[in-house]
This record gives C-alpha cells, structure tokens and sequence, in this order.
C-alpha cells in the first residue's frame, strides 16, 4: 500500500485494485500533477476534459464540482446516507465488465479488495459459501456446473472481492465480461 495517497476506508488498497495508477497527468479537478490518477468509473452528466487524483476524490471536491459519482448506490441498501455517500462520492470506484457495484455487510459498506480468481477466493472460504449459496439462490441449481463455474473463476468470469469492515469476513460477487 502506498503512504502517500489519501486513506480510503471502503477501497483500502485503490494501487492495487488497479483503479489508482501512478502518472504524470494532471487531474481534472485540481489541475496537479500529483504522480497518481484515477482509472475507473465516473458517472456525470457534465464534461470531464480528463481524469481525477486520489486527492480530489478523497476529499469530495471531484463530484462536487461535477455533480458525478464514483459507484451507482445500486446494492448499498440499508446504509446510512452519510455511508452512502462516502463510497458514491469520496471513493475510488473499480473496473469491472458489468456495471460494478458495492456489497454491505454488518449495515456498513465493505471494503473493496479487488477482482479475483478462484485461488484469491478459495483463500476465504466464507466468501466462496456466500457466493455458492448466491448463485444457486440466482438458478445454477446443477451442483456439479455450479462447482466447475466457481473453480474457473478467473477465466472469463472473475469475482469481486471485499471485506466487511465490521467483522472482517470477505464476501463476494461475480462479473462476467
Ligand atoms: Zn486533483
Ligand atoms: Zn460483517
């Protein structure tokens, strides 16, 4: 993790994820070049001429002036509006194929760790239960297809991983491209 960005308490590692990546650009908000930009999504009607700094999002300053969001609230039922609007507003979204969206757990937001094959995600079997359960719950009721679409995760369809901020158990979802 690196020391200089912003903390993000629901997208701890944005480096990592790949939704941060180090740059010379200037940020579109604040007009610096502070050596790292935001990749992923940002939802506005208004014209962006380029790309975000961590600073800028952190703080709230890049949807403010934009009257955007970083992640559609699609999935964040149940928080509170102030929890809401830190991961809509002041955090990092992520790429995913489908529209990427946020999971809760414990009435908070979880942290957002990053996309996943079946290895990352055998690692925390109580995300892989939560997502078995998920998907049959969703129509794959054949256990033996469900078995062979979770260990081939990672190849074509992957899985998005967070952890609860609360507890600390991982969860997760699946996206296919
Ligand atoms: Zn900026
Ligand atoms: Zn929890």
């Amino acid at each position: 993790m690196s020391p200089e960005l912003p903390v993000f308490r629901y997208h701890p590692d944005p480096i990592a994820s790949g939704s941060v990546r180090e740059s010379a650009e200037t940020c579109a908000c604040c007009d610096r070049a502070t050596g790292w930009i935001y990749t992923a999504t940002f939802y506005t009607a208004e014209d962006v001429s380029g790309r975000f700094c961590p600073w800028c999002i952190a703080d709230g300053s890049a949807a403010g002036r934009f009257a955007g969001e970083f992640m559609d609230s699609y999935g964040l039922a149940g928080v509170s509006e102030e929890i809401l609007h830190e991961v809509t507003r002041r955090t990092p979204g992520f790429h995913a194929w489908q529209d990427p969206h946020w999971l809760v757990h414990c009435d908070d937001a979880a942290a957002f760790i990053g996309e996943v094959g079946y290895g990352e995600l055998a690692a925390h079997p109580e995300a892989l239960d939560q997502l078995r359960q998920d998907l049959r719950v969703g129509g794959r009721h054949d256990a033996a297809l469900l078995e062979q679409f979770l260990t081939h995760l990672g190849e074509g369809a992957t899985a998005m991983l967070f952890r609860c901020t609360v507890c600390g158990t991982h969860l997760a979802y699946t996206d296919a491209s």
